[in-house]
């Protein structure tokens, strides 16, 4: 049998009719910037997200630099995130002139530790961007209390995690912004590349839809330079007609999460730490294993795709080596990068399919660790 870790085409033949239609509309209007469609997608994902206000922009990468460019935040500034997240949240911060600083993770959740944070702080913290990782939304109610106490902002890295609750509360609406991101492998996904910022701020919205088409008001008057951040309409049609599945879709992998969770128990396989405060969209499903590189091998080799997010944390990339962290600097995260593994968990894999992995990732960890 061979599993994929996605298959999106699985999910584009439930939706193939409607997506050319959707497409199509767009491409007869040839209204192929901005429009009615940015304007319905931005509308929608504000509510789901409890929010009063979205811009639709084109990445999540853009999402935070823009949000970041909003806040004025740059150089001499410092933002303190997490080490263990894909590369464009400190990248971003670096692109902005600012000076990332890494926090430990909580190795149980994977996400930025906020008993941390705190000796982390300097005059110079500007802001702290907690990334939601893997789907699962951080513990925001501390790191909030720090960040009213030093009155910094709050960018929510939301990229993995949309329509996530915790408490009650949405993915992107706790922070002074969240941001989205809509790349393929997202669990709402467009057919390329695209990104939302969600935000409750009248005044930072409106910097933020300047920012997004060159800080141009009216036309061709810059008082500000943005960049163009737009999100294209094709891909926001796209998204509208994927937006009302999203529900159903994260339902579909929490089941095949909890089907995980049973099959590992009582095995040496760590599951995903699930805080009781918060319900996980599951973009990825990473469990932890001490023979990982081991296991990655011999899931391979029974043509089962599973995936490392993130094989190396920020702090030792080659590129942020002059903010002169070293190995063991944040052993949480290094961890982390040792032991996950991502197995398979879109909502569009079958029982079949899925008792395999399960049985191939036991088989695996039985031969790797005898007992
Ligand atoms: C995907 C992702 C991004 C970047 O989003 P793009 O749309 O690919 O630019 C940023 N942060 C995290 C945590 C992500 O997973």
């Amino acid at each position: 049998m061979k599993v994929p870790l996605l298959d999106l085409k699985a999910q584009y033949a439930t939706i193939r009719d409607e997506v050319m239609a959707a497409v199509d509309a767009v491409l007869e209007s040839q209204q192929c910037i901005g429009g009615p469609k940015i304007t319905e997608l931005e509308r929608k994902v504000a509510a789901l997200s409890d929010c009063a206000f979205a811009v639709g922009v084109s990445s999540g990468t853009d999402a935070l630099l823009c949000s970041l460019m909003a806040l004025n935040i740059g150089a001499g500034d410092e933002v303190i995130t997490t080490p263990f997240t894909f590369f464009a949240t400190a990248g971003c911060i670096a692109r902005a002139g600012a000076r990332p600083v890494f926090v430990d993770i909580d190795l149980r959740t994977f996400n930025i530790d906020p008993e941390r944070i705190r000796a982390a702080i300097t005059p110079r913290t500007k802001a702290i961007m907690p990334v939601h990782l893997f789907g699962q939304i951080c513990d925001m109610d501390p790191i909030l209390a720090i960040a009213a106490e030093y009155g910094l902002s709050v960018i929510e890295d939301a990229a993995q995690s949309i329509s996530a609750t915790y408490k009650g509360r949405k993915a992107g609406s706790m922070g002074t912004c969240g941001c989205f991101s809509f790349f393929p492998s997202k669990n709402l996904g467009a057919a390329g590349d695209g990104g939302m910022i969600v935000t409750n701020d009248a005044s930072l919205y409106e910097r933020m839809v300047l920012l997004r088409s060159h800080g141009a008001r009216p036309k061709y008057y810059h008082a500000v330079i943005g960049g163009n951040f737009r999100l294209d309409p094709i891909q926001a049609a796209i998204l509208l007609v994927k937006l009302p599945h999203l529900d159903a879709w994260s339902e579909g992998r929490r089941r095949n999460a909890a089907y995980y969770n049973e099959r590992f128990a009582d095995s040496p396989v760590q599951t995903p730490y699930a805080l009781a405060e918060c319900v996980s969209i599951y973009n990825q499903y990473s469990i932890r294993v001490s023979q990982r590189d081991a296991l990655a091998e011999h899931m391979k080799q029974q043509a089962v795709q599973t995936e490392i997010y993130y094989p190396l944390p920020l702090h030792r990339q080659q590129c942020f080596a002059y903010l002169g962290y070293r190995e063991g600097s944040l052993p949480q995260a290094e961890a982390a990068a040792r032991e996950v593994l991502a197995l398979p968990c879109y909502p569009e894999l079958t029982r079949q399919l899925q008792s395999y992995v399960a049985d191939t990732v036991l088989n695996g960890v039985a031969m790797l660790q005898p007992v």
